[in-house]
């Protein structure tokens, strides 16, 4: 009897169901289609890029084991991802599906040897044992430039991305740096960019990576000993877009081995773009040399939106998700969500949420009840920059002077209230607290904490300060 798609994939399901839970089976088996079989390389179709990446975290070994039992030694599996949006048609190695399958639906294959003892290249985002020769974006589809409305508060940064996006690696904004507090849109702005550069250049490999991620698969090649592949996979890459470039701080073996690959990618005209939550200048812990690079492209800020931006962000929300909202009521959530987009989001969802589940109609008075919770919560989100800033202020003088070595007795008292403070509202240690604070060590920080204990039972003007402090960090 001569082996079909159809006749191996049904001897795989069989041995699979008999050995995962029915659930499981159902959820992610049951979709699966068996397109077709050439030699030893079965093609299955599965719904979604999340789909196949689902499988290949959770299931690669039981689809190695079933398929090696149908196939062989040389068992193949290729995946083919039914699209639902065009963007991944653009991709390189996209190969049509039978027109039967096709429809409307694009599809993207990626192949997947099973067996590979001696890859010469070992890409960090794959499984250890499988080899997959295509470096995936890792990039969401959907955070475009579309769906990042632009307002005095983005400007630059948005244009900047977009410039970057036109010719990557062709302007002086290389690197690019988007920097800005939290919920601000430097995660959204940065995929926008990668997503737009794949859509103009399919043939480009483009990867997204978090800063922690990129520690992460940085620190495991160094324990299997191959951080020369690590660095060579990351020199292949034409576009790469780092997210979140503070988590390097006080790692000197990340940022050095960042600091050759980025030399190697700007030297071969490739683009870099990274976000931060600090601007250069105050970036601690990261060293010198990298900075400077840092600072050879564009350093571009995400501001807080305006009233408008901020109008035009929830509107374009709900459109999107055909719910309709009072002007009213719009305009009261933006008005009292100043500083954080994701928190404008998160208010309308649970705004539009409260009313369907408890069949509530949308009202002003729901919507304050919503409102005032995103604001309390929010409060105590206090950052050791903010601590400081705060405390420089109610002294009037500026961060550079609290930092400084002097030991004038106000400057002094003024830096360890901010330790005290930055220990009291943070979950920071009191070495982090001391490397933030001027550069002081975490016995510092220590002392510090017990004089303001100390002064602050002793002494009125002191208690007065804490005070008056405390006030102005918990508004
Ligand atoms: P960050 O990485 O700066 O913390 P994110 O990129 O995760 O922030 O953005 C938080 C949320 O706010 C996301 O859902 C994002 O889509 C949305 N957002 C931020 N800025 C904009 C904007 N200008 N237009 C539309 N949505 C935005
Ligand atoms: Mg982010």
């Amino acid at each position: 009897m001569s082996k079909t798609a159809q006749s191996v994939w049904n001897n795989c399901l069989e041995f699979i169901k008999d050995n995962i839970q029915p659930q499981a089976y159902k959820t992610w088996f049951e979709p699966i289609v068996a397109v077709k079989l050439t030699d030893s390389a079965l093609s299955i179709q599965v719904p979604s890029k999340f789909f196949y990446e689902w499988l290949e975290e959770h299931y690669v070994k039981i689809l190695k084991v079933s398929l090696t039992k149908e196939l062989g030694n040389n068992a193949k599996l290729v995946y083919i991802i039914k699209m639902e949006n065009t963007y991944g048609n653009k991709q390189p190695f996209t190969e049509k599906i039978p027109s039967s399958n096709r429809t409307a639906l694009k599809s993207q294959e990626i192949d997947v040897p099973l067996n590979n003892k001696n890859p010469e290249l070992r890409n960090p985002f794959v499984i250890p044992g499988i080899r997959n020769v295509k470096i995936e974006s890792q990039l969401n589809p959907n955070y475009s430039f579309e769906n990042f409305l632009e307002g005095d508060s983005n400007r630059l940064a948005r244009s900047a991305g977009l410039a970057v996006a036109v010719k990557p690696g062709g302007t002086s904004f290389n690197p690019l740096l988007i920097f800005g507090g939290v919920g601000l849109g430097k995660t959204h702005l940065a995929h926008a960019i990668g997503v737009d550069i794949k859509d103009k250049y399919p043939e480009k490999t483009v990867l997204y990576i978090s800063a922690e991620k990129f520690t992460q698969q940085y620190i495991e090649s160094v324990k299997k000993n191959n951080r020369n592949d690590f660095i060579h996979f990351y020199q292949l890459i034409d576009v790469l877009i780092i997210d979140d470039v503070q988590f390097f701080s006080g790692k000197s073996g990340t940022q050095d081995v960042f600091f050759h690959i980025f030399n190697h990618l700007h030297q071969n005209g490739k683009q870099v773009v990274l976000t931060s939550d600090k601007a250069p200048v105050d970036m601690q812990d990261i060293e010198q040399r990298l900075l400077s690079r840092f600072k050879w492209g564009l350093s571009a800020e995400l501001q807080h939106p305006d009233f408008e931006t901020r109008v035009s962000i929830l509107k374009n929300k709900l459109y999107r998700d055909g719910v309709e909202m009072p002007d009213d009521i719009i305009d009261y959530v933006a008005k009292n969500i100043k500083t954080n987009v994701r928190e404008l989001e998160g208010a309308i969802i649970s705004l539009i949420a409260q009313s369907s589940f408890n069949k509530k109609e949308i009202t002003l008075e729901l919507a304050k009840q919503i409102v005032e919770k995103f604001v309390k919560n929010t409060k105590r989100e206090v950052s050791i920059d903010y601590i400081q800033k705060v405390v420089s202020d109610y002294f009037q003088m500026d961060i550079d002077t609290l930092q400084s070595k002097t030991r004038k007795r106000h400057i002094v008292q003024a830096r360890q209230l901010a330790m005290f403070f930055a220990k009291k509202f943070t979950k920071a240690s009191l070495a982090s607290i001391g490397s933030q604070i001027g550069k002081r060590d975490h016995a510092t920080v220590l002392h510090a904490c017990k004089t303001v204990d100390n002064l602050s039972s002793t002494d009125k003007q002191f208690r007065k300060y804490v005070e008056d402090i405390t006030k102005k960090l918990s508004v």
